[in-house]
């Protein structure tokens, strides 16, 4: 190592302790400091929380002039630069909140080289004026946060980051870094492409989170369950529990609130006042549990929140990885629990044939989907069905999650299958799955009397199982694409040709045992 970059990683230990309060590096943060110092690109895959601001902060401090970090999350940003100026670094903001005139201030301080870090939103940055002030300054590198934003595999593109490959044609002398906690192949491979970065060094730190068990269980009575969860696991303990909307975190709030549990609520439909507080009042506090829309967690940094747990399942695979990862930061064990049912598979299945996304980025949310479903379906380690869906190899069940700790049954459920199916068709394809299975089992409810379905000939022919057992059967059949859930006509099933397949004997098919729920309030499945 050339003796500067030795003295400059000197000075880099001394900003780590002096000025962060830090003993150590962590891993790959040293090595990252030091390539980036030494003025090369780099592109960084670390989980969140993992330490990648340092990564940039040091090496803005430690080279001439300023470190310009993009990044799309404007509210972060301000708390970001808040902190950084309490320990007395130099670093500002801009964004469309501030003042012309403060605008004005950051921008001749940074032109006059009196910043070592400037927070901007891309669009800004993307501003032939600034792009202009950027000319006339000394620029200790780029920093590009969130990067997976460049990608439409990503969960959050955002057109304007493809636009910054500008950075490598404009100022090919200043060094650049993206950073992202997604790491799947095409991700990988669309910030490499788009931001100019083939040739830059890759830095990964391993995805796991080895103190996080993971459990997902069938939803029956998801409140009930929640919380039997609550109290036989994590009583006392701080936590999050993630709703789909406004109104079910304000229902769950005061259901468990009711139970005289400590809980607060958290959505973007409170006022920010509220929001702040609530959110102060929860990373100051013991043991509170937050529940809370995906509006809440970003920047989230309490290292002791000891389970996460979701009544819907999120949004996607990247989704699910980031809001778990906000449990048992301090290594600690901790939990990430997911109850959820056809309901939720029906909405979700819903929302992507909802929107109005072009042709290839439907395609990719397909596909996005179909992995969710495969894994809140498995019978195999959830961890390794988790990371691998992030490209990181994990050679052993993890013996860490639900299926690895309880090893589920499977059963032969082509015969199931096949009666679950034709009752669909026998009954016109127009019935959602409490309909059929009043069927199946030969209750004479006042619909089956009203369509005369007391008639047909799958009237009564599945009393081998219950409600519950045909609510899995039509569950997994719907999860696996061996039915078609009809949401232009209020989630009828209807027959698709893998349905066919199954009718006619072509393919079998097996199911996997659901846990049985908990009668008292005794053992929680998946416990
Ligand atoms: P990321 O951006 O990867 O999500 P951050 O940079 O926000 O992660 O860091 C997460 C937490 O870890 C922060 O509280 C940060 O202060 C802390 N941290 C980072 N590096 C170190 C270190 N070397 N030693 C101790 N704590 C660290
Ligand atoms: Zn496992």
């Amino acid at each position: 190592m050339p003796p500067a970059l030795q003295a400059n990683l000197g000075r880099c230990r001394e900003i780590l302790h002096d000025t962060f309060g830090f003993r150590t590096f962590r891993h790959l943060q040293e090595e990252i400091i030091a390539h980036v110092v030494g003025g090369h690109d780099g592109l960084v895959l670390m989980p969140t929380g993992g330490g990648k601001s340092l990564c940039y902060q040091i090496p803005s401090m430690v080279r001439p002039g300023t470190g310009i970090v993009i990044s799309p999350l404007i509210a972060l940003m301000e708390d970001q630069v808040a902190g950084l100026l309490q320990m007395g670094v130099k670093a500002a903001f801009l964004n469309s909140s501030l003042p012309a005139q403060e605008t004005v201030n950051v921008e001749n301080q940074l032109v006059a080289g009196h910043l070592d870090l400037l927070y901007v939103a891309p669009e800004r940055l993307l501003t032939d004026r600034f792009l202009h002030l950027l000319e006339q300054s000394t620029l200790a590198l780029f920093a590009i946060d969130e990067a997976h934003c460049v990608s439409q595999w990503g969960h959050d593109f955002r057109p304007e980051y493809t636009r910054l490959s500008i950075l490598e044609e404009r100022f090919s002398q200043v060094p650049r870094l993206a950073m992202t906690a997604t790491a799947d192949m095409p991700t990988r491979k669309d910030i490499q492409k788009h931001l100019g970065l083939t040739r830059a060094r890759v830095f990964a730190t391993g995805f796991d989170r080895p103190n996080i068990r993971y459990t997902v269980i069938p939803k029956n009575n998801p409140h009930q369950q929640l919380l039997q969860f609550i109290r036989n696991e994590h009583s006392g303990e701080s936590g999050i529990v993630y709703r789909f909307s406004r109104k079910k975190v304000d229902q769950t709030a005061s259901w468990l609130a009711d139970k005289g549990l400590k809980v607060l609520p958290y959505h973007a439909g409170m006022d920010a006042h509220t929001r702040r507080t609530n959110q102060d009042q929860f990373m100051r506090e013991e043991g509170i549990i937050m529940v809370a829309t995906v509006a809440f967690g970003m920047g989230v940094d309490k290292a002791d929140i000891r389970f996460v747990a979701h009544l819907e399942p999120p949004r996607s695979m990247e989704s699910y990885y980031q809001e778990t990862g906000r449990a048992g930061r301090d290594g600690l064990p901790a939990d990430a629990w997911m109850t959820y049912g056809f309901g939720d598979i029906v909405a979700i299945r819903q929302m992507v044939m909802a929107n109005t996304l072009p042709q290839e980025q439907r395609r990719i949310q397909w596909h996005k989907l179909e992995a969710l479903l495969g894994f809140l379906e498995t019978a195999s380690c959830r961890r390794q069905a988790l990371l691998g869906y992030f490209g990181d190899a994990y050679p052993e069940p993890c013996g860490n999650c639900d299926n690895c700790l309880h090893p589920l049954e499977t059963w032969d459920g082509t015969i199931a299958a096949q009666k679950a199916l034709s009752n669909i068709f026998k009954t016109g394809q127009r019935f959602g799955v409490g309909h059929l299975t009043e069927v199946l089992l030969g209750n004479t409810t006042q619909p089956i009397i009203k369509f005369g379905h007391h008639k047909v000939s799958t009237f009564g022919i599945g009393t081998e199982l219950d409600k519950r057992g045909w609510a899995s059967v039509y569950r997994q059949l719907a999860s696996s694409g061996s039915l078609y859930v009809d949401m232009e006509h209020y989630g009828a099933l209807k027959l698709n040709d893998a349905s066919w397949a199954i009718l006619r004997g072509q393919k079998k098919v097996r199911f996997r045992t659901d846990p049985t729920p908990p009668k008292s309030s005794k053992k929680t499945s998946g416990s």
